[in-house]
């Protein structure tokens, strides 16, 4: 009999990350609490105990379908025919393959997908760094890169990211200003800290076409037209300026370009932007007022507008306005923290040693700079804070759609090979048909995952990847903050003859030796690659774990007086001298989406219904989660919220099964009624597929079914101009039941 083994790891299941106690005997997990000894255990709401996703650890870690040893396809592709093959071999193959791949078309032809942070990406990218493939893509494209390029352009470091945030207790924050975003269901622990706000009468103001449980907490809620927040962001400052509200001290002493913002503003009158965004001149007014004169604020942007077509832009203005009104780094502000003192996750992606003419060759980035190498390349924040900010697998990224069309046509050269890692592109990303046609032209196709999913089906090779109870865990602030914070494996990730996970450093370390990287990959797990981190504040893992396993620096507010901004001027740049140079407008401007009632209406006669999606809902976890029967259970369909007064209409009863359907396909899901949304916006739920369907095609676990990204376009033509990002906030289309007999 086994001793009974108490750990603290670190859940990576969401972007809270709960510090938690891990009970195990002889291996196995018996029982997981919070962990009382870690400052942040109060952060979070509901408490981590009560988490649902938690809740079910057993039942999923243990779960029969979870994959247990790496599989090699044996039949055609999506035949659902495998072998099992050992790890070693499998690595040998694939190694092999590549190898050839580089050899026959140049390294850029290997590409890999990257997913939302839920384990070591950048050794992946190390590794392609080290290959000498600049093609890393993944969901960081419409998620989180946006913002912190955007914060890096007009700050010179990434103002405290939301993953990171949440409104510190004894800030003297007055008010919250939320951009799409309703963190009761994506960020537990802003939600925690924006109810304890309001208790202590911090006002809320929240921007978003759905009510939500975020927009009832709000003083003053903005129900604005899909797609439209950088004009109501645009008028909000014509507002500051024109009512003579801003700082002006810090505009004066630390902004560059602000009259050419003040002209621009000028276009953006209330009036006019009220008839764009469906609200009053009064209520833009009002907001602006508000936001301005309780200071200091906060704002806080979310998928809402990371989503839209204008979104960049969108946030270039919502961070104008924080800043004209002197809420940058100051107590009750948006804090710029600045990197950790240990070797960073950025650092660790040896970004430096891809040659310059293969970052050149980076897909897409002619055209979609700010997210990709030239954007990267323009940036000051090493100047000023002696690293550079963020990681390279979430803000320097090839661009998905050019790869997947590059899979297709060889143009503009061939790309043979991808892995995905923690991502599932059948069902995260856009335009489902072109990635499916995409992956099954590869020549070479590999999977890391717990789940043979619809992209799994369609691989050459499928690795069981250890979890994140299965490794141990460092994290350096993502390379955006200034803290450091570590968990312990709490379980083996091999049980002989049982399972055999290897985390994905193994896997990236295992595939670089046999390609000639030894040098670059000395240490042979992930605690000595912690303890090479943690070497310059001169402490092992082991000691740092054992003195709590966390660093966090007390905020130090208004650096910039010592040291300026990490931008070309110094100053805040709100007129962009980065966006400048890569050929963009410096300023915001607002532009109609490419597929609205306003900009197309003739489309629209067909498809009369503003299409939204993205939203989070508990307990799912983007696509994860489907195959965990008590999580299931709790929300065992997928469901488009429609409007009670529309669905009267189209005589589609709540909890009807409903076609939706776009100019590029259409899929069903079970109707809600939900009379928090105009009578014109349908808001659908993203990543569902059905595990408990047949994997080989045509069934693929029902990926065509209720998979919103089937409806969702990825031309680069509508992508977000400055980083590429596709437009899941505003399509058009059309609904009607199902026919039942
Ligand atoms: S899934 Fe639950 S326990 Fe895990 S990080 Fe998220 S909120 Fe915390």
């Amino acid at each position: 009999m086994g001793e009974e083994e108490v750990k603290r790891a670190f859940c990576e299941m969401c972007h809270s990350r709960c510090r938690v106690v891990v009970h195990s005997k002889d291996g196995r997990l018996a029982k997981i609490e919070e962990d009382p000894s870690y400052p942040l255990v109060d952060a979070v709401f509901p408490p981590t105990r009560a988490c649902l996703r938690l809740k079910a650890v057993k039942e999923e870690f243990y779960h029969p379908d979870r994959l247990k040893f790496p599989l090699k396809r044996i039949g055609e592709k999506g035949e659902g025919k495998w072998e099992q093959i050992s790890w070693p071999k499998a690595l040998d193959e694939i190694a092999e393959r590549l190898k050839n791949i580089k050899g026959k078309y140049g390294a850029e032809a290997v590409a890999a997908t990257g997913g939302t942070g839920h384990t070591h990406e950048q050794f992946l990218t190390r590794f392609l760094n080290l290959f000498g493939s600049p093609n890393f893509v993944g969901a960081s494209t419409i998620c989180s890169a946006p913002f912190v390029t955007t914060s890096l352009a007009t700050f010179g470091w990434s103002l405290r990211h939301r993953i990171q945030l949440s409104l510190e207790k004894k800030a003297s924050t007055r008010c919250v200003l939320i951009v799409g975003q309703n963190p009761q269901e994506s960020y537990p622990r802003i939600w925690k800290s924006l109810r304890d706000a309001k208790e202590k009468g911090v006002k809320i103001i929240v921007i978003d076409p759905r009510e939500t449980q975020t927009t009832e907490l709000a003083e003053l809620w903005l129900q604005i037209r899909p797609g439209t927040d950088t004009a109501l962001l645009m008028a909000m400052i014509n507002v500051v300026i024109q009512e003579d509200l801003y700082d002006k001290k810090f505009v004066e002493k630390w902004c560059y370009g602000f009259d050419k913002l003040a002209e621009r503003v000028r276009e953006y009158p209330p009036e006019r932007i009220a008839k764009i965004t469906w609200l009053t001149a009064e209520k833009i007014k009002e907001a602006a007022k508000m936001f301005a004169l309780n200071g200091p604020g906060v704002s806080i942007s979310g998928m809402g507008l990371e989503h839209q077509q204008n979104g960049l832009e969108g946030i270039q203005a919502e961070l104008i306005l924080a800043a004209i009104l002197g809420y940058i780094d100051v107590d009750g502000g948006m804090y710029l923290p600045g990197p950790s003192k240990c070797i960073t996750e950025r650092e660790m992606e040896l970004s430096d040693i891809l040659p310059p003419e293969q970052k050149n060759k980076q897909l897409g980035a002619d055209r979609f700079k700010l997210i990709a190498w030239p954007g990267n390349d323009l940036f000051e924040d090493k100047r000023v804070w002696g690293k550079k900010c963020g990681r390279q697998r979430t803000i320097v990224l090839a661009h998905a759609p050019t790869m997947y069309r590059a899979i297709l046509t060889d143009k503009p050269y061939p790309v043979k090979a991808l892995i995905t890692q923690a991502s599932n592109p059948m069902l995260t990303q856009a335009n489902v048909k072109i990635v499916y046609k995409a992956l099954k032209n590869l020549e070479l196709y590999v999977v890391c995952d717990y789940w043979l999913t619809p992209s799994a089906e369609i691989a050459d090779y499928v690795l069981p990847i250890a979890s994140w109870l299965e490794r141990p865990y460092l994290s350096t602030g993502l390379a955006y903050d200034n803290w450091t914070v570590c968990g312990e494996q709490a379980l083996p990730a091999i049980m002989p003859g049982e399972y055999e996970h290897w985390t994905d450093y193994e896997f990236c370390r295992g595939l670089g030796v046999r390609l000639g990287q030894e040098e670059y990959w000395p240490w042979k797990n992930l605690e000595e690659v912690y303890d090479y981190q943690l070497k310059p504040i001169g402490i092992t893992f082991k000691d740092f774990m054992a003195k709590g396993g966390y660093d966090f620096p007390p905020n130090e507010y208004r650096k910039h007086e010592k040291i300026g901004f990490g931008t070309p001027t110094g100053k805040v740049e709100l007129y962009s001298t980065i966006l400048e140079k890569l050929g963009y407008d410096p300023l915001p401007s607002y532009e109609e989406s490419f597929e609205n009632p306003v900009s197309t209406p003739d489309l629209a006669k067909e498809y009369p219904f503003m299409l939204i999606t993205g939203g989070r809902f508990m307990p799912m976890y983007h696509s994860e989660k489907r195959q965990v029967d008590s999580l299931r259970s709790k929300h065992p369909h997928p469901l488009v919220q429609i409007h009670p007064e529309t669905a009267a209409r189209l005589e589609i009863g709540d909890g009807d099964w409903v076609w939706i359907e776009t100019t590029r396909g259409r899929i069903r899901m079970k109707c809600k009624y939900f009379d928090g949304l105009d009578p014109i916006v349908v808001h659908a739920e993203h990543g569902w597929w059905f595990p408990e369907l047949p994997g080989e095609e045509p069934w693929l676990f029902g990926v065509w079914e209720s998979n919103i990204n089937v409806l969702i376009d990825d031309d680069p033509d509508v992508c977000t101009k400055r980083g590429g990002g596709w437009p899941l906030k505003t399509a058009l289309c059309k609904i009607y039941k199902v026919k039942q007999y």
